[in-house]
């Protein structure tokens, strides 16, 4: 049986990024296994890194940077240097501009395939990561000093602290029982690469409609990535439609601020909802990321979210390297839970309000949400505080 420090299940976004951030902030390197479950990295099916472009906030680049990480992202990021956010037919506008925020960046948009192929190389060339691929957790048993993990592929490990990277249904905590809260949406994101006549030039929109919320998103070649928010039936309908009948519900729902939609390539379909665990640590485990929480993209949180509680761990796991030498002591594990518990509820209470405040059609609903865009706009007290979380500038 080998022996980790810290066994890592999951190298998605999250586990990926925390298996990199031991090497850079653990004065002696840590043994750590990394058990990830789909090996092909180049597919456009993993679960982790598929086709997707999602935007990495102000905050989380500059997380990036600290863990020397930035710079091979940076040719394949873009940059959003302008948010929109309106209501469909409705007069409230509100504007976010890197101008007036005084940076060069709001935010970057980023194709996940490529995240994928830039930590795989960089889990590999890392000494100290054994990289268990394809392979999943089979059975997991904790004694006082010890988590003892079996493999699929026959490999049994033990370590100090087994972490759940493994996505929103993270098999790992199902095994140990940590329990799953769920609040269905009802609403299904239809997501495409799309051109338009106007390039995006930097321009992000989140733009709320009678479906649900639809987000452009500036990517490389001049596209946009677009998530579109809308009931399943209408998704269903739509995934069986012509690219000319899909084109024109879409610049019905976005509006023509980018000109002409010209073309919208290949589209996925993702439900929503949002699943959380009240309680993310337990003898000698943790869970993160997706596994921690799932969040509705309406705000583009989730990673943003993901990468703060990975920062964290990887801070008090670092730590605990110097003073316990036990890094997965419970003391750990404990403060940790501590430090992520403001900002995990309130930015899972933050999307969720979104979500209930936009989808909701009712008179009444309906202007109270133009008046608070509109106060968003021109009240600066209310502005300033939504515009640090959307830059992911956020107290850990
Ligand atoms: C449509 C959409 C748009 C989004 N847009 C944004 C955005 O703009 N900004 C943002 O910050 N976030 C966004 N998100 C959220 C973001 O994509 C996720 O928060 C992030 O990718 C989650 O990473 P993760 O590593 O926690 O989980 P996952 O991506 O689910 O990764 C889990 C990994 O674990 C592996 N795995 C699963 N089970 C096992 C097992 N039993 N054994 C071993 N390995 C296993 C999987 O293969 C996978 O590699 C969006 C999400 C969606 C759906």
């Amino acid at each position: 049986m080998k022996s980790y420090d810290i066994a890592i299940v999951g190298a998605g976004m999250a586990g990926a990024t925390l298996a990199l951030a031991l090497n850079r902030l653990c004065q002696t390197p840590l043994n750590i296994a990394v058990i990830e479950a789909y090996q092909n990295h180049d597919d456009k099916r993993h679960p982790g890194f598929d086709s997707r472009a999602i935007a990495l906030s102000f905050g989380t680049a500059n997380i990036l940077k600290k863990l020397n990480l930035w710079q091979q992202f940076l040719p394949f990021v873009t940059s959003i240097t302008d948010i929109e956010i309106s209501d469909r037919s409705h007069l409230g506008l509100a504007d976010i501009t890197a101008q007036h925020e005084q940076v060069s960046a709001l935010g970057y948009v980023v194709e996940l395939d490529n995240v994928g192929r830039i930590y795989q190389q960089a889990l590999k060339a890392s000494p100290n990561v054994d990289y268990f691929c394809p392979a999943k957790v089979n059975h997991i048993e904790r004694t006082l000093e010890q988590v003892h993990i079996d493999l699929s592929d026959g490999t049994q490990i033990e370590s100090r602290l087994l972490v759940a990277a493994d996505g929103a249904l993270s098999e790992s905590c199902q095994q140990l029982n940590i329990p799953l809260k769920e609040i269905d949406f009802e609403q299904v994101a239809v997501i495409a690469n799309v051109s338009t006549q106007i390039l995006p030039q930097g321009r992000a929109f989140e733009r709320f409609t009678q479906f649900g919320p639809v987000a452009f998103l500036p990517m490389s070649e001049g596209r946009s990535s677009v998530v579109w928010c809308m009931p399943q039936q209408r998704a269903d309908s739509m995934m069986a439609a012509d690219q000319q009948t899909v084109i024109e519900a879409l610049q019905h729902d976005f509006g023509w601020r980018l000109g002409r939609i010209t073309k919208v390539g290949k589209m996925a379909c993702y439900p929503l909802l949002l699943r959380y665990r009240e309680n993310t640590v337990s003898h000698r485990f943790v869970a993160v990321g997706n596994a921690a929480q799932t969040l509705h993209p309406i705000a583009g949180q989730g990673f943003n979210l993901g990468i703060r509680d990975v920062l964290s761990l990887a801070e008090e796991i670092a730590l605990t390297q110097q003073t316990l030498g036990d890094v997965g002591d419970y003391s750990m594990l404990s403060r940790y839970r501590q430090r992520r518990q403001q900002d995990r509820q309130y930015t899972m209470s933050l999307t969720s309000s979104l979500v209930h405040c936009f989808s909701n059609e009712l008179p009444a609903m309906r202007v109270g949400r133009n008046v608070g865009l509109l106060a968003i706009q021109y009240l600066p007290y209310l502005k300033q505080p939504i515009v640090k979380r959307t830059m992911g500038l956020v107290e850990r």
